[in-house]
């Protein structure tokens, strides 16, 4: 890692305790924590930022996938991942808008995450089936000299907390047909309500959409060929996002692992070595999720290394939870609310950008490809 990725790293290190300590489970009000106030700023594309981060005379947007996944290790590793879910920004929704908004979608979209602490999201999940962006069942349709959205979407990001947000929806069949907008939650015909969820709580809701007056200036990628307007950007907007995913996966690994190497004892010799096999693999995980990283940010296109990161990272965050609880043996759960709520946690990394399935197809896909070696 650089001196530069250090320190933010020991930035986020530093304050992420009082994230912590700020978010037990946070059903009602999301929690609140000087990073993540600070998180609300950043991740913002550089014409458009007011408010870098400044650490040893240096400036850091969190733009890059590499500054992104150091900076949501971190602090989900000794913060809080559920709380980096709830925290206000434009991570999802910013990725997309990024990738497809014209100047003055941007400047406005952007430049109202300064104004105040802003709650954004992207909505792509339908209760059909997340899965397959394809089989959209939302609809964009021309309404005189603007358009109409009608639909529903479930597990959104901060869906029920948001004052703007990306919908996908459907302007006619097949896959140009798919479009993003800019959505204002006061417009009428907008409804959102929180989903209870058993990890991750308090991050996600659903969102209904009747006869949603959408302007044609909300439509994002108007200034584009119809074929980058729709799947292509989220195709991209997803290869950042799935590291982040992965980073955050890695970072709740880590949590459970610090938490068990500082309760064991120092003859307790099996678990510790059982403790060491975790830490290895872990180490393994995270060098592949800043590998993707930085495939990502030189190709945006590459989609197999943040696949391949985060179906990694998903699979260690539930494997290091679960042992963690066993070494820590019977009545864990009880005894260690951190690590009960982490083990919860971790399963909803399996969902995020994508479950393991998908992510094994766009691995193959690159292998049938040529792209990788099988080796
Ligand atoms: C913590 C969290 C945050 C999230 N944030 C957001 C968000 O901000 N915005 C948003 O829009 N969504 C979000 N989601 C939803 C997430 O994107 C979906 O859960 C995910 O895409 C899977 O969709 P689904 O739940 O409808 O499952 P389904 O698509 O119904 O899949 C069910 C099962 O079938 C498998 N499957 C489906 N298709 C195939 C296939 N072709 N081949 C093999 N297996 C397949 C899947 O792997 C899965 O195991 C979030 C979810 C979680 C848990």
């Amino acid at each position: 890692m650089t001196r530069r990725l250090r320190t933010l790293q020991e930035y986020v290190r530093a304050e992420a305790p009082a994230l912590r300590a700020a978010a037990r489970e946070p059903d009602g009000e999301p929690p609140r924590a000087p990073l993540l106030d600070r998180l609300a700023t950043l991740q913002i594309p550089r014409k458009y930022a007011r408010d870098p981060l400044v650490l040893d005379g240096e400036e850091y947007l969190v733009l890059s996938a590499v500054e992104r996944v150091v900076f949501h290790e971190e602090a989900a590793a000794y913060g809080d991942a559920a709380a980096l879910l709830s925290a206000p920004g434009s991570l999802t929704a910013g990725m997309l808008v990024a990738a497809l908004g014209d100047d003055a979608q941007q400047s406005a979209f952007f430049g109202r995450l300064h104004e105040r602490p802003t709650w954004t999201f992207l909505a792509m999940t339908e209760p059909q089936g997340g899965s397959d962006a394809n089989r959209l069942h939302t609809t964009l349709e021309p309404a005189g000299s603007s358009f109409v959205l009608n639909g529903e979407k479930r597990y959104v990001g901060n869906a029920h907390r948001a004052r703007t947000g990306v919908v996908t929806a459907r302007t006619r069949p097949g896959p140009l047909g798919i479009r993003c907008v800019l959505v204002d939650t006061s417009a009428p015909g907008f409804s959102a309500a929180p989903i209870p969820t058993l990890g991750m709580r308090g991050a996600l809701g659903a969102l209904r959409f009747e006869d949603l007056p959408v302007p044609e200036e909300a439509l994002l990628g108007r200034h584009l060929p119809a074929t980058r307007r729709g799947m292509w950007g989220w195709l991209h907007a997803f290869n950042p996002l799935r590291c982040v995913a992965a980073a955050m996966g890695v970072g709740l690994a880590r949590a459970a692992h610090l938490h068990v190497a500082a309760r064991l004892a120092e003859q307790d010799v099996t678990r510790r070595r059982r403790l060491a096999e975790l830490g290895a693999r872990i180490a393994g995980v995270r060098s592949l999720t800043m590998a993707a990283a930085r495939a990502v940010d030189a190709d945006p296109g590459n989609a197999h290394l943040p696949a391949a990161a985060k179906t990694a990272a998903a699979a260690l965050a539930v494997e290091a939870t679960t042992t963690a609880l066993r070494l820590l043996g019977p009545g864990a759960r009880l005894e260690h609310p951190l690590l009960d709520r982490w083990a919860r946690d971790a399963h909803g990394i399996e969902h995020m950008e994508g479950t393991s399935h998908i992510q094994r197809m766009t691995v193959s896909q690159a292998l049938a490809r040529g792209d990788l070696s099988p080796a």
